[in-house]
């Protein structure tokens, strides 16, 4: 589980999280889902370590990482606008995180296999990121930090440059890709149609605040409040 303890984050005089906690559960695909502004990125990155919160802590299956930098937390990041190593192929992109941790290479090799087996590029392993589609590369992207087995994946938009097609083809990656792995998963999400059809678990977040978090259903069919409601649908 990640836990989230009464987080707060000022930028200057503006609060973009007031005193927030959140528990998310071990093993879910969990949206993190809220308007432009809301603070989904902010919470993101100061679970991930890249922003450090005013108060509040955090824990990675009990371990108060408060204080841990980035690369000690075990985390794997896709962001919208992902930066892979332009000169790299993309098995090598992909290996990258396990070589520098000094892996055999019959491992780094096995690994890379199975992974872009999972995410769908086996074909593609000797191209360069410009030679993939923008779906492709966000693809690469997961396979890529998924490599050194993260306790958590942390996606911020991930699929957000992308067409609306492309997104939903990589929607369903995802859920197939969690299905398989099973690694605790925070999407940041602004699409509620996104995070409905995909999460088992949902945070509605508003102006700093949670407001709800639960199942789609449960979010859909008991919504805590006005906001939640006009926010999740109905969508006719
Ligand atoms: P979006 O869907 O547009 O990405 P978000 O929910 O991810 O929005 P955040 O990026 O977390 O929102 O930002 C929350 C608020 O904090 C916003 O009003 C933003 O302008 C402000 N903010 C974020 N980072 C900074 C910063 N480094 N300096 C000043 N204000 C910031
Ligand atoms: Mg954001």
């Amino acid at each position: 589980m990640i836990t989230v303890s009464n987080v707060t984050k000022r930028f200057g005089d503006f609060v973009a999280l007031d005193d927030v906690s959140l528990e998310i559960p071990d093993g879910s695909l969990t949206a993190l889902l809220g308007p432009s502004g809301s603070g989904k990125s902010t919470l993101l990155r100061i679970i991930g370590g890249l922003e450090h919160a005013d108060t509040g802590t955090v824990t990675i299956h009990g371990d108060d990482v408060t204080n841990l930098a980035p690369q000690k937390r075990g985390i794997g990041f896709v962001f919208q606008h992902y930066a892979a190593f332009k000169h790299m192929t993309v098995q090598d992109n992909v290996a990258f995180g396990l070589k520098i941790r000094k892996t055999p290479k019959e491992r780094v090799d096995s690994r890379v296999d199975e992974l872009l087996k999972i995410v769908g590029l086996a074909g593609f392993a000797t191209r360069y990121p410009q030679q993939l589609s923008g779906g492709q590369r966000q693809r690469m992207a997961l396979a890529r930090a998924l490599a050194v087995e993260p306790k958590v994946l942390l996606l911020d938009e991930p699929f957000g440059a992308l067409d609306a097609k492309v997104r939903a083809e990589l929607r369903e990656w995802l859920r197939r890709l969690h299905d398989e792995v099973h690694v605790t998963t925070l999407l940041v999400t602004h699409d509620q149609e996104e995070a409905m059809s995909i999460a088992d678990n949902i945070a509605v977040m508003d102006n700093a605040h949670i407001e709800q978090v639960g199942g789609p259903r449960e979010l859909y069919d008991r919504p805590a409040n006005q906001f939640v409601m006009g926010f999740l649908g109905p969508v006719a």
